[in-house]
């Protein structure tokens, strides 16, 4: 090895973590010339590995070796890992700045960034927002924190815009990131194990979104939320505000009038009746508000928002229609992993309920859901290891509840108890770790499961 490697100020990137965004990160850093270098502690996947190696970009799994670690100017790391592991403090006392992908991605963007958080609606935002650009004929990308990464995204080809979604994760490692269009959904308690388990700390988080914006740029958020409404006075921005609100009629911004969505944001205001929407439920009337106000900003022609949101297809796993079977409606909502997301599935249920629950509980709070369990549900499917929990809280509030230990049996428990006109609804509240690989696996079992009654 030749000494000039050893000198710290040649650009030497190290990448922590082997997913999706690690390699994006890798390939986009060896573009802009950096000395790259990945460490993974755990497997990676072959097609990463190989992505790789296809590009001679040196790389470890299964160990951190520490001499190339230290050895950064600047390292990316993988949102998956807590700022408080070990290496991460070792790094940064070694005063190497410690950034995530998408801040790094950023600092090679031209592209106007449309940027979606929230804790719970930013995958069926991203998804429809990019569906509204596709349909518009925009030169623009759909990424981030689904699908493709950022830095991938600009590793492969320039873009006038990216609609991006975006974890608290991402923005804990941001500095200079910058959304055209920032929108804010909503904030309620989620991944509190990352955030000392002080809700402040995740709201600090969310609310970074909005940090680097400037008066040239928009900031979409959730008036109904006080949450968010709080926390704007706490971290003011400078972008121009724009609400979405479905109890109070604006002059500026998205709402609800006669079931129809209002967006006045310029002398050209768009109305759209609520019926039209493809995808159902008071949350998704919200996310509509919000993808259609940031299709707004962005000059598409209102008949061209109109006719997406109209023909959006939705997102799998999010209360998605799998099956009627002797005229039960069976739905599969698996990515509800936390009580604010099921709250909202419960909530758009017209028929009466067989509800299956359970999983690896991060601390839930059941009780905002027992006026709504009390009204739809019928009876209560229990999945999971441990359901003590679930038992306790909603054990006097329907007169059916039974136990199960796998998805075939909940499934045909739900079927025994539905009768014609029920739903069938598998909404978890609970992350799936203890049954499941992940979401997509329980969704997808669950499916599987109906498809076989
Ligand atoms: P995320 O990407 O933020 O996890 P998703 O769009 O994947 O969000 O939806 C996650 C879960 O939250 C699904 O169960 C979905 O039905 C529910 N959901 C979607 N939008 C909202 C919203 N605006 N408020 C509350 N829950 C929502």
């Amino acid at each position: 090895m030749s000494t000039a490697n050893h000198i710290k100020n040649v650009n030497r990137a190290v990448i922590l973590g082997g997913g999706i965004s690690g390699l994006g990160a890798a390939l986009l850093a060896q573009k802009h010339g950096y000395d790259v270098f990945l460490s993974d502690k755990g497997v990676m996947k072959d097609a990463f590995a190989k992505a790789l190696q296809d590009n001679n970009i040196p790389y470890e799994a299964g160990n951190h070796d520490k001499t190339k670690i230290l050895d950064a100017t600047v390292v990316i790391k993988s949102p998956g890992i807590p700022d408080n592991a070990p290496l991460i403090l070792e790094i940064v006392a070694a005063g190497i700045e410690v950034i995530s992908e998408i801040e790094f991605a950023a600092r090679f963007s031209e592209s106007k960034i449309i940027a979606i958080t929230g804790s719970n609606g930013k995958t069926t935002v991203t998804s429809l927002m990019g569906h509204i650009v596709e349909q518009a004929g925009l030169d623009a990308t759909v990424g981030g924190n689904i699908g493709a990464s950022f830095a991938g995204q600009e590793a492969a080809a320039p873009a006038a815009y990216r609609v991006l979604e975006i974890s608290s994760f991402q923005l804990d490692g941001i500095t200079s990131f910058k959304p055209h269009i920032a929108i804010l959904l909503n904030i309620t308690p989620d991944h509190l194990d990352r955030y000392d388990y002080n809700f402040e700390n995740y709201v600090a988080s969310k609310m970074r979104i909005t940090m680097n914006q400037d008066a040239s740029d928009y900031f979409i958020y959730n008036l109904d939320d006080p949450v968010i409404v709080k926390a704007l006075e706490k971290f003011p921005t400078k972008a121009q505000l724009v609400p979405f609100s479905m109890k109070e009629t604006l002059e500026h911004g998205a709402y609800l009038q006669d079931n129809n969505i209002h967006i006045q944001t310029d002398l050209n205001p768009f109305i759209m009746p609520i019926q039209e929407l493809s995808i159902k439920g008071q949350h998704n009337t919200a996310n509509a508000m919000a993808a259609s106000t940031a299709s707004k900003l962005l000059g598409i022609r209102k008949e061209t928002i109109r006719q997406s949101m109209a023909s959006f297809q939705g997102v799998e796993h999010r209360l998605e229609q799998v099956l009627k079977i002797n005229k039960v409606q069976y739905i599969n909502d698996s990515k509800a992993t936390n009580v604010n997301a099921t709250f909202f599935a419960l909530d758009s249920m017209e028929h009466p309920t067989v509800w299956i629950v359970g999983g690896v509980d991060k601390g839930n709070d059941y009780s905002e859901l027992f006026d709504l369990v009390n009204r739809k549900v019928k009876a209560i499917v229990c999945l999971g290891v441990d359901n003590a929990k679930l038992v306790e809280a909603f054990g006097n509030c329907v007169d059916n509840m039974v136990e199960t230990g796998s998805m075939e049996d909940a499934v045909r428990v739900a079927y025994k108890l539905a009768d014609a006109g029920d739903n069938v609804l598998l909404s978890p509240a609970c992350a799936s770790f203890d049954l499941f690989e992940n979401y997509e696996d329980r969704g997808r079992q669950f499916k599987q499961a109906v498809r076989n009654l």
